[in-house]
């Protein structure tokens, strides 16, 4: 990510985990943690093989401070289930912390206050793959990529982008489509 030298990101990730919870926690850098009830950090490995990155926290995310724990938390389960990936091989991240009112999409300027949040939870984690659910994980991470296309980022690190959970259980019809992406880069987590 085009921020992960910046003098914000190298000072997060020196401190780590618990460093960077607790700069989460106590961020007020952009107006919605006005209205947030609980930020919402990851759920997962801290040492994951795939990193699974979403928009926002939801309203049940923000209820109990968990990502993907309401709908579209149980069909990513289902996606994580299909992958075959065992715990401790994934993580699920936002692009941001904070819900935003009425669950709207998160403007270009939020994305980028909270963004080195993100990127330090990446320089953290270190995967080797990130799958970016959706298009706001796509802007947020600064890479161009049509649906179910894959790239190698200059890391080194696999991208692969599929649709959102939450977009799915309004458009069933998709969902094959969504099998037939993770049929194709199966091989990049199960070799
Ligand atoms: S969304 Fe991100 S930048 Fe905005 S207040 Fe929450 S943690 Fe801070």
């Amino acid at each position: 990510m085009s921020d992960k030298n910046s003098p914000v990101v190298t000072d997060l990730v020196k401190g780590g985990f618990p460093y960077l919870e607790q700069k989460i926690l106590e961020c007020k850098n952009c107006a919605l943690h006005e209205t947030v009830t609980n930020k919402v950090i990851s759920k997962g490995s801290e040492n994951p093989k795939v990193v699974f990155i979403g928009e926002a926290p939801g309203k049940n995310e923000d209820e109990t401070g968990i990502p993907f724990c309401g709908r579209a938390g149980k069909l990513l389960d289902k996606f994580i289930d299909y992958m075959e990936l065992k715990d401790g091989e994934w993580a699920v991240i936002n692009t941001l912390k904070c819900r935003p009112p009425a669950n709207r999409t998160p403007t270009k300027k939020e994305i980028e206050i909270c963004r080195p949040f993100l990127t330090t939870q990446i320089e953290l984690m270190k995967p080797t793959i990130i799958i970016l659910l959706g298009n706001t994980a796509e802007k947020a991470y600064g890479e161009t990529l049509e649906w179910g296309e894959s790239k190698i980022d200059e890391n080194g690190t696999h991208i692969v982008k599929i649709f959102h959970p939450a977009a799915l259980i309004y458009q069933r019809s998709r969902e094959a489509e969504q099998y037939g992406y993770l049929d194709k880069y199966r091989y990049l987590w199960n070799e």
